[in-house]
């Protein structure tokens, strides 16, 4: 059954009191039966004196129906068409549409409604400005390629529910009117008019309240949640998302892979037709020291070489290790058939790898020579003999290849080489092969705030590592912690970690982050509360459907499988949403907007 035919309901369903077919299905068993078809004129071309071909349009396809030249129809005009299917001549069939040998005859059409002439052609290879394809939405919601993504989301949806319930997760929905949530991003808020100058937060996830329901005993929730978060929008950030939610009492980072395992191969398979293999597993350090990269993408090799060992004791001032450095390294990678690239291409990559931090970009184009292979670099000429065998050896690099390094902060330099990496041999997201990965043994903290304290990687309620939790208060910064990252295709999938259930470990993760216990109270008082009830050990993880859909439908952008996003500014040009409330409804709600300020001059 295809994508389409298991959301339609399955082949059959299609009857109604309107209609006997679809008409995309009508198929060489459909010849000489008589069809009421419904749909949308896709097409009309006038045949002869008398007759007219139109192509009529359903979410199925499209059938060719012969009709009285003298109907009045326009494309975009809803019909009912009965008639009887029948063979094309001989000739006239079209390989490009799944009906194409096929016509249906003498037909009598019904119009059910009119339709002005639309914004843009309802075709995918018609190209068209994101702005009007958001305002005329329902049209380009029309278009097979629209069609296409939503119905593989709605198949990933049910997919994901049954895989869940199987594994005796419980649906819970829980509330979008809420309190502020950790995830650390900028919140949405809702005035309240019962309240006037208080606000609710819309959930950046259902973090607090997933937690409050494993204290309820509710054992393995789960939801497909929608997300809401004010932050500047990408290709693969909307305002709000959904993802699917969970979380589980009485069990270990292992369970929870598990279980967003087997729920993501369901999903994989229901969408592809084909299950991909296990799903392996790095830790954060090998994914940074490896793919320069949180979320490595696997599709590809380039990784990164560690050339620490060519340059120990150096003369080279570029690759000695600076003061003050905590973790010097000198890392490189080696691009295949990158020998050709231009100075100015190269001197491209090195500004590239400046704006990123980096003091320097040394590149190596590796060239033939009598004895195999040499050199060629303005670093050339201070190399010994060894560090020249050293870096063609450790790199494996050859002839018409060429080597970029970086010599700096071990983090930095990967950093800056797997940006490199991706710049120079990624491909598109939706691509294939599917390279999962779980990314495990997160930092417990990502550099400093402005005040100086640690900022969680993950949020403050995640458990670290358990040989690391007396490094809280000595050096936080080598805490790892319990939380792990489902990547796929270089895309973050998702993210969760094992939480703290024990208030003398979270006393101590607010102490390391700086969070006063009036700050705590105030901040996830009720959380924090309800723990003193009794709270069972619990993990949990979410991942973006949305990034998933995508990828699995080829889109580049989540937009395409959302049915009705944001523009890049979080504009909405159907609706026009955001707009100004109405004086009176402002003044229920307590609100006053002061007059916009006077421009310059
Ligand atoms: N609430 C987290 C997030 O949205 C996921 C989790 O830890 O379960 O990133």
């Amino acid at each position: 059954m295809s994508t389409s035919e298991r959301v339609a309901g399955g082949a059959g369903t299609e009857v109604t009191s309107m209609r006997s077919h679809l008409c995309g299905r009508i198929t060489d068993a459909d010849v000489g039966v008589v069809v009421r078809l419904c749909g949308w004129v896709a097409r009309r071309r006038e045949h002869g004196e008398h007759l007219a071909f139109v192509d009529l349009r359903d979410f199925s396809g499209v059938v060719q129906c012969v009709v009285d030249g003298a109907a009045d129809l326009r494309s975009e005009y809803v019909v009912a068409v009965t008639g009887t299917v029948r063979h094309r001549p001989e000739g006239m069939a079209n390989p490009a549409l799944a009906t194409g040998r096929l016509e249906v005859g003498d037909c009598a059409v019904e119009i059910l409604a009119v339709a002005e002439p639309p914004p843009f052609g309802v075709e995918d290879r018609v190209e068209v400005d994101e702005g009007v394809r958001l305002k005329y939405r329902f049209v380009d919601l029309r278009r097979p390629r629209m069609q296409a993504n939503l119905r593989m989301r709605a198949v990933v949806n049910a997919a994901l529910r049954e895989a869940m319930t199987r594994q005796g997760f419980c649906e819970v929905e829980t509330p979008l009117l809420w309190a502020p949530t950790p995830e650390g991003a900028r919140e949405f808020a809702v005035p309240s008019r019962l309240h006037p100058g208080s606000f609710y937060v819309l959930p950046q996830s259902p973090q607090l309240a997933k937690q409050l329901l494993m204290v309820s005993g509710l054992d393995r929730y789960f939801q497909i949640a929608r997300c809401l978060r004010d932050e500047d929008l990408r290709a693969d950030r909307q305002f709000e998302f959904t993802q699917l939610d969970m979380e589980a009492s009485f069990v270990t980072q292992d369970d929870v892979l598990g279980f967003v395992t087997e729920t993501v191969l369901d999903a994989a398979e229901a969408a592809t037709g084909v299950r991909p293999g296990p799903i392996e597993r790095l830790t954060w350090a090998d994914a940074m020291d490896r793919y320069g990269s949180d979320k490595p993408d696997l599709r590809f090799g380039m990784e990164l070489i560690d050339l620490g060992p060519v340059f120990t004791g150096t003369g080279v001032r570029a690759f000695a290790p600076p003061e003050g450095v905590r973790r010097h390294a000198v890392k490189a990678i080696c691009v295949p058939d990158g020998g050709s690239m231009t100075r100015s291409r190269l001197d491209g990559l090195v500004d590239r790898a400046r704006a990123q931090g980096a003091k320097g970009l040394a590149w190596f184009k590796v060239t033939a020579t009598e004895g195999g292979a040499g050199l060629e670099s303005p670093l050339d000429r201070f190399l010994s003999d060894d560090e020249r065998a050293g870096i063609l050896a450790a790199t494996g690099a050859g002839p018409g290849d060429l080597v970029l390094a970086v010599s700096d902060e071990h983090r930095l330099a990967c950093t800056v080489l797997g940006q490199l990496r991706l710049a120079l041999g990624s491909r598109p997201v939706g691509e294939g092969p599917f390279r999962y990965a779980w990314v495990v043994e997160f930092p417990m903290f990502d550099g400093v705030d402005a005040a100086g304290n640690p900022v969680p990687a993950h949020h403050p309620f995640t458990m670290p590592h358990p040989d690391d939790v007396d490094l809280l208060s000595s050096d936080p910064a080598a805490v790892r912690s319990q939380a792990y990252d489902l990547v796929l295709n270089g895309w973050e999938l998702g993210s969760g970690s094992v939480r703290i259930h024990r208030a003398d470990i979270q006393r101590r993760v607010f102490d390391a982050l700086g969070i006063s216990e009036a700050e705590a109270e105030s901040r996830f008082g009720f959380l924090l509360g309800a723990f003193r009830y009794g709270a069972p050990p619990h993990a949990g993880f979410a991942f973006g459907i949305d990034r998933l859909v995508a990828i699995f439908c080829g889109e580049e952008n989540i937009r395409e499988v959302i049915a009705f996003p944001k523009t890049q500014s979080g504009a909405d040009p159907l609706t026009g949403a955001p707009k100004p409330l109405a004086p009176a409804a402002l003044a229920d709600l307590g609100i006053r907007v002061p007059p916009p300020a006077p421009g310059p001059g």
